[in-house]
C-alpha cells in the first residue's frame, strides 16, 4: 500500500505507527471513522476531553493577551477551575518573553512532510527557545516514558528545521532548544528536556528511518500490535477482533496521552513551512 504523495506525518501518526502499524493505517491512510467509544464511561471520557480542550483554549487566549481576570470567568467546573488556578499560580516560570501560541510548523522529510502544532513556543531570539506543551493527564507520566515519546523527538527537531522565522531568519542551534511538559494536575512537577546536536542527528536518522519503513510497507493489512493492552483504548477494537468493551478511563494512565490528547487537522498545516 503506498502513501499519497502529499501525505503529512505528525508526531501523533508516527506514534500510532510505532504503537500499532494497523492503527496508523486505519486512522491516517484509510481515514476510517469507526463508531466505538475509547474508554468507559463514555460520557466521562468525553467530558474530560472537553475540559482539556477548554483549558488549551483559555491558555491560548491568555497568551495572546486577554486578561486573566476576564478569562477566569470562563474557568468553570471542578477540573477546569483547578487547572486554571494551577496555571495562574504555578505556571511555567522563567520563560522567554516573546510567545507564539498554537503555532503550526512543517518541513520536508523523506519525500513527505512532517508537521506539528505547538501549544507554545517562547523565544529569546538568538539565544533560546522553550517549547511548552500543556498536559491534562490524570497521572504524572514517568520521565523515561516521556523521553521515548515521538512528541519529545519531533517537536524540538522540527523547531530546529523549520523555526527560523522565530529566530530572526536563522536556524536555532539544537542546544538553544528545550522542551517543557507542564501538567495541569501536577503544576510543581514539570518535565524538561534539553536538546542537543547529537540528539538532533539521532532524531533525524530515526525519523527518516521510520518514514522510509512506512513508505516501503507493501502489506494490504499492516501488522496488528502484539501488545493487546493497547487495544483496550483504541477505537478499532471490534474491527480488529481485539474485544468489544473499552477499558475504564481511570485505568488509561499513560495511555491517556495516546488516546485522549488533542488532535489537529493536518490540512491546517500551512502557516509556517520550510
Ligand atoms: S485494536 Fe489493537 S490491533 Fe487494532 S488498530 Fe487498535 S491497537 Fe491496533
Amino acid at each position: 500500500m503506498s502513501l499519497p504523495a502529499d501525505f503529512q506525518f505528525s508526531q501523533s501518526s508516527l506514534q500510532d505507527y510505532v504503537d500499532c502499524p494497523r492503527r496508523f493505517q486505519l486512522r491516517y491512510v484509510q481515514q476510517l471513522a469507526w463508531p466505538a467509544i475509547r474508554a468507559e464511561p463514555p460520557l466521562e471520557s468525553e467530558r474530560y476531553l472537553q475540559q482539556g480542550s477548554l483549558f488549551h483554549r483559555l491558555v491560548h487566549q491568555h497568551m495572546v493577551g486577554l486578561p486573566a481576570a476576564q478569562l477566569s470567568r470562563q474557568a468553570i467546573g471542578e477540573e477546569l477551575s483547578r487547572w486554571w488556578r494551577n496555571y495562574l499560580e504555578y505556571g511555567p516560570s522563567g520563560l522567554p518573553q516573546t510567545r507564539y501560541a498554537e503555532v503550526l510548523l512543517s518541513a520536508p522529510l523523506g519525500g513527505y512532510r512532517l508537521a506539528a502544532r505547538y501549544d507554545l513556543i517562547a523565544v529569546e531570539a538568538g539565544e533560546r527557545a522553550v517549547i511548552v506543551d500543556w498536559k491534562t493527564l490524570r497521572q504524572r507520566p514517568r520521565r523515561a516514558w516521556l523521553a521515548g515519546r515521538l512528541q519529545t523527538r519531533v517537536y524540538p527537531y522540527l523547531l530546529v528545521r523549520a523555526g527560523r522565522e522565530f529566530n530572526g531568519g536563522r536556524e536555532f542551534m539544537p542546544e538553544q532548544v528545550e522542551m517543557l511538559y507542564w501538567f495541569t494536575e501536577f503544576p510543581a512537577a514539570p518535565e524538561r528536556f534539553v536538546y542537543s546536536a547529537a540528539r538532533y542527528q539521532e532524531d533525524e536518522r530515526y525519523l527518516l528511518g521510520l518514514v522510509g519503513e512506512i513508505a516501503g510497507l507493501e502489506a494490504t493489512v499492516f501488522p496488528l500490535t502484539a501488545d493487546e493492552r493497547r487495544c483496550r483504548f483504541c477505537h478499532y477494537r471490534s474491527l480488529c477482533r481485539r474485544g468489544e468493551k473499552a477499558g475504564p478511563l481511570d485505568e488509561a494512565g499513560e495511555a491517556e496521552d495516546e488516546e485522549f490528547g488533542l488532535t489537529f487537522d493536518l490540512e491546517q498545516i500551512a502557516e509556517v513551512e520550510y
